[in-house]
């Protein structure tokens, strides 16, 4: 069975690194995901990116205002409205129609950190289609061997969701080698999402566990 990667960037846009990164996938007729941080784009310089990113093809989606503090550790609905919502109008019309949104995940983990009910309600009722990943070969603080890592992630499972970075010191200086690496091993690029990192898809919970919603995981009461 071919595998196959969909590739991600999360955190951006960054001038003088997003727009290598598009240079580096247009060499290669490759389309990405970008996450974008809504607060970016106070820099015209990063929000003139966007248009970019947009022009050649990749997708955008939402990936909070600020990026600070995860939603299972502030679960209050004002805030929700504000990191998600903010964001959302910030992209404005460069805004995927299908309106993907990515939490923050604190170093990439999986776990109860990412979401709240009132998170979970946001997104249902605002249709959001909020995609997680099954990979982060951590780019951004392990240059040696972040793209080893990034392939025994592609050969140990058929579909990989990859979270890279388009921030200063991350994917860029080996993103290259990567891709040259995963097509000499005939590994398949798609843009879209496999289903099992799909929390939720037009106001439906699509492969959304419980372990990823803080109230979900409170211990039982005596
Ligand atoms: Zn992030």
């Amino acid at each position: 069975m071919v595998k196959k990667i969909t590739l991600t960037f999360d955190n951006g846009p960054t001038p003088g690194v997003t727009d290598k990164v598009l240079d580096i996938l247009a060499r290669r007729s490759l389309d990405a995901t970008f996450m974008v941080v809504g607060q970016n784009l106070f820099d015209p310089s990063a929000a003139a990116l966007l248009d970019d990113v947009a022009a050649a093809g990749h997708w955008i989606g939402n990936h909070s205002l600020t990026h600070t503090v995860a939603f299972g550790e502030r679960r209050d609905a004002e805030y929700v409205e504000h990191e998600i919502g903010e964001t959302q109008r910030l992209l404005g019309c460069h805004a995927h129609s299908r309106r993907f949104f990515r939490p923050f995940g604190n170093n990439g983990l999986l776990g109860p950190h990412l979401l709240c009910e009132a998170a979970l309600t946001y997104l249902l009722r605002n249709r959001y289609t909020s995609v997680l990943w099954n990979s982060v070969p951590h780019d951004w603080d392990d240059q040696a061997t972040w793209v080893e890592r990034c392939l025994a992630d592609v050969a140990r499972q058929n579909w990989t969701v990859a979270v890279l970075h388009d921030i200063a010191n991350a994917s860029l200086a080996r993103l290259p080698e990567l891709l040259d690496r995963l097509v000499d091993a005939g590994v398949e690029f798609t843009q879209e999402f496999p289903e099992e990192v799909i929390l939720t898809r037009d106001g439906e919970p699509v492969s959304l566990w419980d372990t990823l919603v803080a109230e979900r995981n409170l211990p039982a009461a005596n």
